[in-house]
């Protein structure tokens, strides 16, 4: 993939590929409503959701993981101002029903070139994983070799910065991470 030195041109290449069959084409969530390059945080969640951000076009906007989220970043005392979001596959998953589901792990190998330029454009000092599937999304641009549930809450070194995993904003993720751990983790997350 071509150098990408704009969000502008960051939001072209996403809004113009094709690569993946079975997303919803056209659909790549990214342009201004992710945040601004050389914010601080990089948050990197799973792919945008059908009543969320495939509606908003804002990721974590607009649906029940978007509300949590904004709990808790509230939580880590972080302004959206503050940060970059994107997500391991930038365009909609459906299923045959037009139901959100999970991306496949040929989306996540064709949106990796895409997710390591965002990650150049931004510049972060941290990446935060929201997720097993961000997790690995990371681990093909440059292996790092975490899983979440034993990494969860650490910070680590990683591409010449700091790579934190947490659990994703969604309910489904309180049945392995309660959520008063969870605003724990996000709290700790700030902490110098
Ligand atoms: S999910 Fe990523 S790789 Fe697939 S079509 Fe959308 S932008 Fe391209």
């Amino acid at each position: 993939m071509e150098t990408v030195n704009t969000l502008a041109m960051l939001a072209g290449a996403a809004s113009a590929c094709r690569r993946c069959e079975r997303v919803r084409p056209g659909s790549a969530v990214m342009g201004p409503g992710n945040g601004r390059p050389g914010a601080r945080w990089l948050f990197v969640g799973e792919a945008p959701g059908r009543k969320g951000a495939g509606r908003t076009g804002i990721p974590f906007s607009g649906d029940e993981s978007g509300r949590r989220f904004e709990l808790l970043l509230d939580a880590a005392g972080l302004l959206r101002d503050e940060v970059f979001i994107t997500n391991a596959v930038l365009c909609l998953p459906l299923d045959g029903s037009g139901r959100n589901r999970k991306p496949s792990g040929g989306e996540l190998r064709a949106c990796t070139a895409l997710l390591a330029a965002t990650l150049d454009l931004v510049g972060p000092a941290t990446v935060v994983a929201l997720g097993a599937t961000a997790l690995s999304a990371l681990d093909a641009i440059e292996p790092h070799g975490l899983r979440l549930r034993d990494a969860v809450g650490r910070r680590v070194a990683w591409r010449g910065r700091l790579l934190a995993p947490l659990y994703h904003p969604s309910r489904q993720a309180e049945l392995h991470r309660p959520w008063e751990h969870q605003l724990a983790d996000w709290r700790a997350l700030t902490r110098e």
